[in-house]
C-alpha cells in the first residue's frame, strides 16, 4: 500500500480514537499530548515501510499527496530508525534465526509483523527517553527528564505502526502475524498499487464516524462516560468490517 493511503486512513482513524474525548482534550494539558500522539501515529504510519527501500515515503521529505509539501523530520526520523532500530533489531533476529528471516517475495519482513513494531517502538521510547534525559542538563530544559510526553509519543508510534499492519493486511500481499515463526500471511483482495478505490471508501467512512462522533460527545447526547469505551470500540467495529471488505482471509495469489 502506498504512503499516502498509509497517512490518510492512519489519521482518519486517530480523528475516531480521539473524536469521543473532544469535549476534555481543548485543555493547555492535553493539547500538546495529543499533538505529540498524532506526531507519533504519523511517524507510525509510514515506519513499517523502512524494510522497502529508498523509495518508501519515510525516506522523503516530500508528504505524499500534499502537492510538493514538505516535512523535513520525516527522513531525519526515517534513517535514524533505519540504523538504530531496524538494522541491528534485524542482526539480532539473524544471528538467532538465520537467514530465513528475510522475506521470499518482495518486501515486508521485521517492521512488517507485531513483534517487530513492539521491539521497533520500545527502542524509539528507549531512545527517545535517553536524547531527553541529556537534553534535560541543559538549562531550562530540566521538565524533558522523564516527560510523559515521550511515552505519549511511543503510544501513538506504536499505534501507527499497528494501523499500518491492518492497512497492509487488506491489499494482497498480506502480513505475517506470526512472523519470524510462522511465514503464512494474512492477506485481503485490494491492489496495493492505489488503483483500487476501497481505502478511499474506507478514508470517508471514518471521517463521517469521527465527525458524528464528535458532534455527540461535544453536544452532550452521549454522555462523557462513553467516552473511552466509544474511543475503544467504534475503531475496532469499523476495522473488522474493513478486514472484511477487503476479501480478508483471502488466498494467495501468484504474483505478490
Ligand atoms: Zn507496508
Amino acid at each position: 500500500m502506498k504512503g499516502i493511503t498509509h497517512i490518510i486512513l492512519t489519521m482518519a482513524t486517530m480523528l475516531v480514537v480521539l473524536a469521543p474525548l473532544t469535549p476534555s482534550l481543548f485543555t493547555l494539558e492535553s493539547i500538546p499530548a495529543v499533538l505529540i500522539l498524532i506526531l507519533g501515529a504519523f511517524f507510525g504510519s509510514l515506519a513499517p515501510d523502512i524494510d522497502k527501500g529508498k523509495e518508501a515515503a519515510i525516506y522523503h521529505s516530500e508528504i505524499p499527496g500534499a502537492r510538493g509539501r514538505k516535512f523535513h523530520l520525516t527522513p531525519v526520523f526515517g534513517y535514524a530508525l533505519y540504523y538504530t532500530c531496524y538494522k541491528p533489531l534485524q542482526f539480532l533476529f539473524r544471528i538467532i534465526l538465520g537467514k530465513k528471516i528475510y522475506a521470499i517475495n518482495g518486501h515486508r519482513e521485521l517492521p512488517h509483523s507485531p513483534i517487530g513494531i513492539l521491539l521497533i517502538s520500545i527502542l524509539v521510547t528507549v531512545y527517545l527517553w535517553l536524547i531527553c534525559l541529556a537534553l534535560s542538563f541543559v538549562p531550562y530544559l530540566s521538565p524533558l527528564y522523564n516527560n510523559s510526553l515521550i511515552f505519549v509519543f511511543g503510544s501513538g508510534f506504536l499505534l501507527g505502526c499497528f494501523l499500518h499492519l491492518l492497512e497492509d493486511t487488506c491489499d494482497n500481499s498480506g502480513i505475517h502475524y506470526f512472523y519470524p515463526f510462522c511465514f503464512s500471511r494474512l492477506r485481503g483482495k485490494v491492489k496495493g498499487d492505489g488503483t483500487d478505490p476501497r481505502p478511499k471508501i474506507f478514508a470517508v467512512v471514518l471521517l463521517i464516524a469521527a465527525f458524528i462522533l464528535g458532534v455527540l460527545f461535544i453536544s452532550g447526547l452521549i454522555p462523557a462516560i462513553w467516552s473511552y469505551p466509544t474511543t475503544l470500540m467504534v475503531p475496532i467495529v469499523l476495522w473488522v468490517i474493513f478486514l472484511k471488505a477487503s476479501g480478508v482471509p483471502a488466498r494467495k495469489e501468484v504474483r505478490e
